[in-house]
C-alpha cells in the first residue's frame, strides 16, 4: 500500500509499504508510516483467498447511499465499536476490519472459517464514510470502484428526476425502473472481463495527464 500520502502521489516502489495479511503489521520493522485503515484490506484478503485487490474510497457521489437505506450491503461501524474505541468511523483495528469483511458474504451465508470463501458482494457501503470494493485483480477492482461512483451519480440524478416529475404530476411512475434480477446477474458477469477497454484508456490517461510522476 502507499505510505501515508495520497495514492496518486506515489512515484515509485519506495513509496510503497508491504504489510502482513495476518495482522496488518509492516513486513519491515522500520517501514514508513502508512494508512490506519489498512485493516480493511488485510481482513478481506485474510477471509477471501481469491481476492487479489481491495479498494477503499470516500467518493462523495456514493456517500448518500450509505445513509439512506440502499439495497447494497451497508456496514454500520457503530454496531462494532468496542467500549474504548475511537469513534471516528475509521477501520482502525483487526476487529473492525474483520467485521467489515464479513459483509462481503450474503446476509444468510453460513460462514465457516476453514472453507474456501468466495465473495457474494463486490461492494460494501460504509455508513457516513465511503465504500470498499474487492475483486480478483487490480483492473476489475478499479473498474468496479469507478463505476460504483458513476452509477451512484446516475441513480441520484434519476431519483431527482422522478421526484420532480412526481411533484409536477407529469407521470405515474414513482420508482426507478431498475435492472431485472436476471439482467443483474448477466450484466454483473460483464464486469469480470469488461474492464479491459476502460483499463487501456485509463492507463493512457495516467501516462498523458502529467499529474502523476513515475520514477524507475
Ligand atoms: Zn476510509
Amino acid at each position: 500500500m502507499p505510505r501515508n500520502v495520497a495514492p496518486a502521489n506515489i512515484t515509485s516502489a519506495k513509496d510503497l509499504v508491504q504489510y502482513n495479511v495476518v495482522d496488518s503489521e509492516p513486513v519491515e520493522a522500520n517501514a514508513a508510516p502508512g494508512y490506519i485503515e489498512r485493516y480493511i484490506h488485510s481482513e478481506i484478503y485474510r477471509r477471501f483467498p481469491g481476492v487479489r485487490s481491495v479498494i477503499h474510497s470516500h467518493a462523495s457521489a456514493v456517500l448518500p447511499y450509505s445513509i439512506s437505506g440502499a439495497k447494497t450491503p451497508v456496514f454500520d461501524v457503530a454496531k462494532y465499536y468496542k467500549s474504548d474505541a475511537t469513534r471516528d468511523l475509521l477501520i482502525r483495528d483487526r476487529h473492525l476490519g474483520e467485521s467489515l469483511a464479513k459483509y462481503f458474504h450474503a446476509e444468510d451465508a453460513d460462514v465457516v472459517e476453514t472453507e474456501t470463501l468466495e465473495l457474494d458482494h463486490s461492494v460494501v457501503l460504509m455508513r457516513g464514510h465511503g465504500y470498499t470494493v474487492a475483486a480478483q485483480g487490480i483492473e476489475e477492482c478499479v473498474y468496479r470502484a469507478i463505476y460504483t461512483r458513476d452509477n451512484a451519480a446516475v441513480q441520484t440524478e434519476s431519483l431527482g428526476l422522478l421526484a420532480a416529475a412526481y411533484n409536477l404530476s407529469y407521470g405515474p411512475r414513482v420508482d426507478i425502473d431498475y435492472l431485472r434480477p436476471d439482467e443483474l446477474s448477466a450484466a454483473g458477469k460483464i464486469a469480470m472481463t469488461g474492464w479491459a477497454r476502460a483499463w487501456g484508456l485509463w492507463v493512457r490517461e495516467v501516462e498523458a495527464i502529467g499529474l502523476y510522476v513515475h520514477e524507475r
